[in-house]
């Protein structure tokens, strides 16, 4: 403790809050499973500051964990409960530095919380095109610490993929800055990458440059009932051929995942006039004043329907429709949460092996409970599926998901591993996969990042006991 008052005393004015009731949202992960601890938040308001409150803190070696909008589902944006780190908000570092839209870039400071960096490129006819359901409170610096995905992998890519530049301060408070937004670059190791997905690791990401793209001048969005989840994979690449690659999502949603979320929120309406078992949401978009759009997504349906692959569908014909249809999508985690919450898988396959991982998952459950309520639904366009375990009614939910985590997750990932998948297809590895990145990590891999991480950050300063065993 008296480690970090002699931190607190290092600090420039008005970085520092004490008061706890301040701070205990800061601390309490979003799941709400993980309660931290920690005798100050700082707030820094530029690059300088957080340069200084890391040079303080790696002369007193005390650790400290970055967080963004602290929506990470593997708690790796808390402190530990001890209360021996400090806890850096980027919050107030929320600027946009640069839009160059002739060059089709953004650059902003790491706190700008995602949804607002979306609006600033529609304003100029651009599109930011991450997009995931947290954007109305996750900050773009949390969104490249964890190499997030969303919902628009299929057309862009991950994080990573629409990094131009970053700004980080590494451990010992010097400054690596790259927010150049150029598109080739090859002078040197791209070290940036290393800060892409490190979880706030090797550093504290102040500042990004990302790729944008032309705004959509049509945008169809589909809702079909499929007739299982073997033909996903062929109605994807229909799709794809049809649209000339326009497809920018292709999510699944279970008709479990679909029921939980009507029965938890009353107002909404199922958006199909059967029900069905499986359903997909595919969204085409194209920003060429040519292309009919509608016409390829017609011929496509018609084509679905006839081979039987899909049995029903709408295409939403109003921006509110749209909308509509991906509330639905969105609020599944949520609806789960008013079941009890559940017990999350976040695995990806090859997209060719995901029915086969999806249905031999549901058998592998049913084994150990037949009355558990499967939640499965996601990016299945990337070949990533959240297989969530909800407890069933009228058991005890605490007691239903200490057992699903005890005998069936680790039977799970064994299973995604064995069909050459990952334990962790976009949330990352925070303080809870540990153990399952060592257990299935690539052959050489954790030792790798050991020695990175010594390498950066040799105290351990930055994010203590996360990303790596
Ligand atoms: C409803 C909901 C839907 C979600 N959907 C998706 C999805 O579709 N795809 C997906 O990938 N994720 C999803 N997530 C998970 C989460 O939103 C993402 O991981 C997001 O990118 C985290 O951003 P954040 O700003 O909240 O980061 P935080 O939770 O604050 O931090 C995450 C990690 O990054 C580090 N970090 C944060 N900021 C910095 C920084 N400036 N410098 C260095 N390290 C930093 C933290 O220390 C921590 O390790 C979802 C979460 C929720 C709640």
């Amino acid at each position: 403790m008296q480690c970090i008052d002699s931190v607190l005393l290092d600090l420039p004015e008005g970085v520092v809050t004490k008061d706890q009731d301040i701070i205990s949202s800061y601390v309490t992960d979003f799941r709400r499973q993980y309660v931290g601890a920690t005798a100050a938040l700082l707030r820094p308001r530029n690059t300088a500051e957080v340069q200084a409150i890391i040079r303080a803190c790696a002369k007193h070696k005390v650790g400290l964990v970055p967080q963004g909008g602290n929506t990470s589902y593997c708690t790796a944006a808390t402190p530990s409960a001890d209360g021996q780190e400090l806890l850096v908000s980027l919050e107030r570092m929320n600027r946009l530095r640069e839009l160059d839209a002739e060059n089709l870039s953004v650059t902003a400071e790491a706190g700008m919380i995602l949804s607002d960096l979306q609006r600033a490129a529609a304003d100029v006819g651009l599109m930011l095109p991450l997009a995931l359901g947290s954007q109305q409170s996750c900050r773009i610096g949390g969104n490249l610490s964890t190499n997030a995905g969303g919902i628009n992998v299929v057309r862009y890519g991950m994080t990573r993929d629409l990094v131009l530049g970053l700004e980080a301060v590494l451990p010992d408070g010097s400054l690596f800055s790259e927010l150049n937004p150029l598109r080739k670059n090859n002078s040197g190791y791209d070290v940036k990458q290393l800060f892409i997905g490190a979880e706030g690791t090797l550093g504290v990401v102040t500042g990004v440059s990302l790729k944008l793209v032309r705004r959509p001048r049509q945008t169809i969005t589909a809702f079909l009932a499929v007739r299982d989840i073997v033909s996903l994979a062929t109605i994807l690449d229909a799709a794809q051929t049809q649209s000339g690659e326009a497809i920018t999502s292709f999510e699944y949603i279970s008709g479990v995942s679909l029921n939980l979320l009507l029965g938890a929120k009353g107002h909404l309406r199922h958006p199909l006039e059967q029900e069905s078992e499986h359903y997909v949401i595919l969204e085409a978009a194209t920003a060429s004043p040519v292309l009919n759009l509608e016409e390829c997504m017609s011929a496509l349906l018609a084509e679905l329907y006839e081979s039987a692959l899909i049995s029903d569908g709408t295409i939403a014909a109003s921006e509110q429709q749209r909308a509509d249809l991906w509330h639905l999508r969105e609020n599944i985690p949520e609806a789960e949460v008013h079941h009890g919450g559940s017990v999350k898988h976040d695995i990806a396959v090859r997209t060719s092996r995901l029915a086969a991982f999806i249905e031999s998952a549901c058998q592998l459950v049913r084994k150990y409970r037949s009355d558990a309520i499967l939640s499965v639904y996601g990016h299945v366009g990337d070949g990533n599926v959240h297989f969530n375990i909800v407890p069933p009614d009228g058991t005890d939910k605490a007691i239903f998901k200490r057992s699903v985590e005890q005998d069936i997750s680790p039977e799970i990932y064994r299973l995604a591993f064995e069909m050459g998948g990952t334990f962790s297809a976009e949330y990352g590895i925070g303080r809870v996969k540990l153990d399952l990145l060592q257990r299935y990590g690539a052959k050489g891999k954790v030792d790798l990042m050991k020695r990175i991480k010594t390498a950066i950050d040799p105290h351990g300063l930055l994010n203590p006991g996360k990303v790596v065993p």
